[in-house]
């Protein structure tokens, strides 16, 4: 190890930063951020450092370095952009037994600063020691999309609960288990989804219980997978999944996605092709609640968004009943996945101002849809579920006024390596999907919109 990883604490420290461009303005940033008081010596500075002049956050001294300039200072950052003033600053500064950064030459000075993702009070600082500050970006890129924002919420948090754990908890190794128990459960996942309030007093009912171990609370995720491909997956999607205990899914889910669950996590299929669910949904709703009874973290996992023709608010409509903790999050629906993929903005200025998503899960071929106003100009359909009953809302929307011509688009298997897409006018859907032998999941897109298909389509899987 070349470096020492320290936290200095600045609050109130005299620092100085020597230049005036963007990289001096950066590091004034940091130390201000830290709670230092920063003294900027250039004889000129870019607008943002004057504007922390103006508001008086920085002293600046409008002249060039000179040594007495070290004077008072606790630490320095040399970032001129002469390589050899930023030495002799650092000379300077190490007879003066200163802290001191050269940026761009980590040997001249006694420190470096790292790559830091900034959950205050958590603070994750990385370093390659000098040797490709991009690696070092992008290690933290790749962090930060792991690391929950509200992070540092979950560390204020606890820290005000340290004692009463202490206490509750006297033995070290159940302190620990409860610690763990706690980082990575309910009360933790209710902070990250804004859930504050339950969280606290989760916590609190936790620590009065009588038992030597507190009990695992379960709880329920019902997340989104979105529409197949698995990049677009929320962060918290995928945190989730890689934590949970057991995963109900069905059908729709992607096999690429199923893939993301923890490999260790039970994984409990639940069908729902049409009209063949391999569990009936009242089964489903109530397994979510038995598992999550058992203390156990349960994902229940969709296509799309849950909230989208997902029958998310009946599955968790039971659990709020049996005051079962859960959260939901929100995924791509196809509509929006499939319109992307296949070229073709759901609104536009000149095509369609609204956009209505719709079911065309068609019972018995009578429907009680609003054809009237699914037939007028300027908006966009995507209809969900629609395969089966293409001739019905083909012909009904004829009927009712929308123009046979009006472009139409059949996006089978959305986003995924296996879309295809097929255009049509909305009279000859129903003979489209024929020829094609189109299956579920398939979206329709109906409206104006469809025509700029041809020049907007940039996703072009291989065949
Ligand atoms: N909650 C989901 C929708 C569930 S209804 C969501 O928000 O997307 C199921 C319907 O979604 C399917 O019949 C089909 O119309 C559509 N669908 C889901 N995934 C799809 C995909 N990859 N490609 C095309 N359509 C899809």
């Amino acid at each position: 190890m070349t470096y020492f990883p320290i936290f200095l604490k600045l609050q109130d420290k005299h620092c100085l930063v020597v230049g005036g461009g963007p990289v001096a303005a950066r590091k004034t940033q940091q130390l201000l951020a830290a709670g230092a008081k920063v003294v900027v010596v250039a004889p000129e500075i870019e607008s943002s450092l004057m504007k922390l002049k103006e508001s008086k956050q920085i002293h600046y001294l409008e002249q060039l370095y000179d040594e007495s300039c070290l004077q008072n200072m606790e630490l320095v950052i040399a970032a001129t952009d002469d390589m050899q003033l930023n030495d002799d600053i650092a000379k300077q500064a190490k007879l003066k037994n200163l802290l001191v950064n050269v940026v761009d030459n980590p040997e001249s000075g006694t420190f470096i600063t790292p790559s830091v993702i900034d959950r205050s009070p958590v603070i994750v600082a990385i370093s390659t020691s000098g040797a490709s500050p991009v690696l070092a970006r992008l290690l933290r890129a790749r962090l930060e999309s792991l690391i929950p924002s509200s992070y540092g919420k979950l560390a204020t948090l606890i820290a005000r609960f340290r004692d009463k754990i202490k206490h509750r908890f006297p033995d070290m190794k159940e302190r620990r288990q409860y610690w763990e128990q706690l980082l990575q459960g309910p009360v933790a996942e209710m902070l990250y989804a804004g859930q504050d309030k339950n969280a606290l007093t989760l916590l609190e009912k936790q620590l009065e219980q009588e038992s030597d171990l507190v009990k695992p609370t379960g709880e329920v995720y019902l997340v989104g997978g979105g529409p197949g491909d698995p990049d677009l997956l929320t962060f918290r999607a995928l945190r989730l999944m890689q934590q949970a205990d057991v995963v109900l899914y069905d059908r729709l889910v992607a096999p690429a996605i199923v893939e993301l669950v923890r490999k260790d996590a039970e994984r409990i299929y639940v069908g729902k092709a049409r009209n063949k669910h391999t569990l009936p949904q009242d089964k489903i709703n109530q397994l979510l609640v038995d598992l999550a009874k058992q203390g156990k973290r349960v994902l229940r996992l969709k296509g799309g968004d849950p909230f989208i023709f997902g029958r998310g608010g009946e599955e968790i409509d039971l659990l709020s009943e049996n005051n079962i903790p859960f959260h939901v999050v929100p995924g791509i629906t196809s509509a929006s996945g499939c319109a992307t993929y296949a070229g073709i903005p759901l609104t536009h200025r000149d095509y369609a101002q609204s956009c209505t998503f719709i079911t065309g899960h068609l019972k018995d071929g009578s429907t009680n849809l609003n054809w009237p106003a699914l037939a007028q100009p300027q908006q966009t359909l995507a209809v969900y579920m629609g395969t089966h009953g293409l001739d019905i809302l083909s012909r009904e929307l004829i009927k009712h006024g929308l123009p046979e011509s009006t472009p139409a688009a059949i996006v089978q298997q959305g986003t995924t390596s296996e879309q295809r897409v097929y255009l049509s006018t909305v009279k000859d859907l129903p003979e489209i999907s024929n020829q094609h032998d189109v299956k579920p999941p398939s979206m329709i897109i109906i409206g104006e919109v469809v025509s700029l298909q041809e020049k907007l389509a940039w996703f072009s899987p291989p065949r």
